[in-house]
């Protein structure tokens, strides 16, 4: 273990640049393109083994993102024909579609979390990129207002292409070449992490990121608890081994325990500020609107209206871990749900 950590290769370049970065022999890390968003890049990595080449997530399907994935194998002396499995680790966009477009034109096998599929086979019947689950959570959440201003947002069309079904569900423990495949629940109810035990490497998907948190409570067919799961998600990984962490989006570092410690304090003074705000009868609009927002601590009326809702289902996320723990009680009229110390 301790001799696989002490080759890591990491930091060689810019982590959003695109190109490769060697992170130990036979894995590479490759950044390829998102839009214009808070993100910047989406990591994908390329394992080398006799059998072939095995990717892990597949990157958006966006105009400019295969070049960059096949020039950077092109750099590493393979091309797209070489790639066998694409091995997902959660249905978001910028993890699955480019996968699904990869097996339209090569011959590769896409793999996926099975407790994705209720989330895609929704997605699949309503055939909509509007988030009307997050929808709902706004109504009940008293936030009419930025619901308003989200229906008049202009949302992409849905593409059904890129939202086939994979070849493989797989289940928590399911083990293909070197890689295990871990149930991390929470950002996604399917979320997988990939654990390459013989060189201590973990791809960690959005589950754990090293400079930001990932989105929780915001998904098609999600937990009635998702934070919970998402920290019990967290717990799971600590007590694996640690190794370091290969994530979606941000550098390669050393540990991934480090980092699932500093994401455990940040959800309890998450529960604490909300606490701290929560009044009789208090929405889940007017908890998140009391609390700060993203590392630089903004005011909820500087974000944008995309992650106003972000920001509101990861309230309600909270505040509904805090009703399971006693800690706030909650009534609902109207369709509206309204929190309280105690009893609300
Ligand atoms: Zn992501």
């Amino acid at each position: 273990m301790s001799s696989a950590r002490a080759s890591l290769r990491h930091d060689t370049v810019r982590w959003d640049e695109a190109g490769v970065e060697t992170v130990v022999d036979g894995v590479h890390r490759v950044a390829l393109p998102l839009p214009e968003d808070g993100l910047k890049a989406v990591n994908v990595y390329v394992l080398e083994d006799s059998a072939g080449l095995t990717l892990i997530d597949g990157g958006w399907a966006l105009t400019g993102a295969f070049e960059v994935l096949d020039t950077s194998l092109n750099q590493l002396g393979y091309c797209v024909g070489d790639l066998r499995d694409v091995m997902v680790t959660h249905i978001h966009r910028d993890h699955y579609t480019q996968a699904v477009w990869l097996r339209d034109r090569y011959r590769l096998r896409v793999l996926l979390g099975a407790d994705e599929r209720p989330g895609l086979e929704e997605l699949r019947r309503i055939r909509t990129n509007l988030p009307t689950h997050a929808f709902d959570r706004l109504r009940s959440g008293g936030a009419d207002g930025l619901l308003d201003e989200l229906a008049a947002v202009d949302w992409p069309p849905y593409d059904p292409t890129v939202w086939k079904p994979p070849d493989v569900w797989l289940e928590d423990g399911d083990v293909v070449g070197r890689l295990e495949a871990v149930s991390t629940p929470g950002h996604t109810q399917g979320h997988l992490v990939f654990r390459d035990e013989s060189r201590s490497l973990l791809f960690s998907g959005d589950h754990v990121l090293p400079h930001i948190t990932p989105s929780i409570g915001f998904e098609l067919g999600g937990g009635a608890l998702p934070l919970k799961d998402y920290l019990e998600s967290l717990h799971r990984v600590l007590r694996l081994p640690d190794c370091a962490l290969l994530p979606a989006h941000g550098p390669v570092t050393d540990s991934v325990h480090d980092r699932v410690h500093d994401l455990l304090r940040h959800h309890e003074q998450r529960f604490d500020a909300c606490l701290d705000v929560v009044a009789s009868g208090s929405t889940a609009f007017d908890v998140a609107t009391g609390l700060t927002w993203t590392r630089r601590e903004r005011a909820f009326g500087e974000l944008d209206a995309f992650n106003r809702m972000l920001a509101v289902c990861e309230t309600v996320a909270h505040l509904d871990v805090l009703v399971d723990g006693g800690h706030l009680g909650v009534d609902e009229h109207d369709g509206v749900r309204r929190y309280g110390l105690g009893h609300a």
